[in-house]
């Protein structure tokens, strides 16, 4: 499996004024079918999932996912069969997140938004389950502990030395893994896409104490950055990612990603960084999730043609 994990340094003259370095991870460039966080996420559950005789990955997801998207192309690519439960109702044509998956071979299925409430619930998931061959479950987002451990790989495969490591947050279960490898090492702070994104102070360190044993102090939140929420749009947001990508060359994500180098840009204006920090941020990938964005916002975005 070719496996990379390249450090880009980032100039930019606000990082020399501050005296900060900035490199970032591309986690995007790991797999080319099953870009950035998702593929550490899955790895560990394929290899359980083959093991355990499994024939069939069966997730949940909203209709933009990154992670229905990714379990589909990690189906085709590893031979198992995939459904996707998707929330809400059937919008024909498919988006472009939706069109890739059913691609892929993932069978759609759709939930009622009151009946995919209850996709943590056991009994639900016991009911759905029975409908699949040899069934592998996997949560919404992939968070389990397998996939917290594929992520601590993402701090223990890193070989430049560096004190702050930045990261963005849906369910945390990325966040988890890195704090989890990185074993107290260093800062860690966490971008929560969501608004409201303080419940994953609990989630996070839940996960960690569950995959662990162990907890740890050296992270937190910045819960600023969501821009008014989950996937909503703010053209300031999208200002920065066109520039981003004008001056480094590397696609953020609307999301994710695009939010959380918003934030550790804006942390650095504000001086909280010492001077001389080496800073990672990681780059979880996210870019599949453009073409639906542009379309369902009527954008015209240079970088999509
Ligand atoms: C899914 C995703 C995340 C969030 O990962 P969690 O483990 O759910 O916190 C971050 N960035 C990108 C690009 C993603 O697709």
């Amino acid at each position: 499996m070719p496996e990379i994990s390249l450090l880009q340094h980032i100039t930019d003259p606000l990082l020399t004024q501050k005296g900060v370095e900035l490199w970032v991870l591309r986690e995007d460039l790991l797999h080319p079918g099953i870009p950035g966080n998702k593929w550490r996420k899955l790895k560990y559950n394929l290899q359980a999932a083959r093991e355990q005789g499994c024939e069939t990955l069966v997730t949940f997801g909203g209709a933009f996912s990154n992670h229905i998207a990714a379990v589909a192309a990690a189906g085709r690519e590893f031979g198992f069969s995939t459904i996707g439960y998707i929330r809400g109702e059937e919008t024909l044509p498919l988006n472009p997140t939706l069109h890739f998956a059913t691609q892929c071979g993932m069978q759609l299925r759709y939930l009622s938004r009151s009946d995919y409430r209850l996709r943590h619930e056991p009994h639900f998931q016991a009911e759905i389950l029975k409908t699949a061959p040899k069934p592998y479950l996997l949560p919404e987002g992939g968070t389990n502990l397998l996939a917290v451990k594929g992520c601590t790989e993402i701090v223990s495969e890193l070989t430049e030395p560096w004190d702050v490591l930045c990261v963005a947050a849906g369910t945390g279960g990325t966040l988890a893994g890195i704090i989890a490898g990185a074993a107290g090492k260093g800062h860690i702070i966490g971008f929560p896409a969501l608004k409201g994104g303080e419940f994953l102070q609990k989630d996070v360190t839940d996960l960690v104490q569950a995959y662990s044993g162990l907890t740890y102090h050296n992270w937190d939140l910045q819960t600023g950055y969501h821009f008014g929420g989950y996937a909503k749009h703010k053209p300031e947001l999208l200002a920065f990612i066109q520039d981003f990508h004008a001056q480094h060359g590397i696609l953020l994500d609307p999301v994710y990603t695009g939010k959380m180098l918003y934030g550790v840009f804006d942390l650095l204006r504000q001086e909280y960084f010492p001077r001389g920090a080496r800073l990672i941020a990681v780059h979880t990938g996210g870019q599949q999730g453009w073409a639906g964005y542009a379309q369902r916002y009527g954008l015209e975005l240079d970088f999509l043609r």
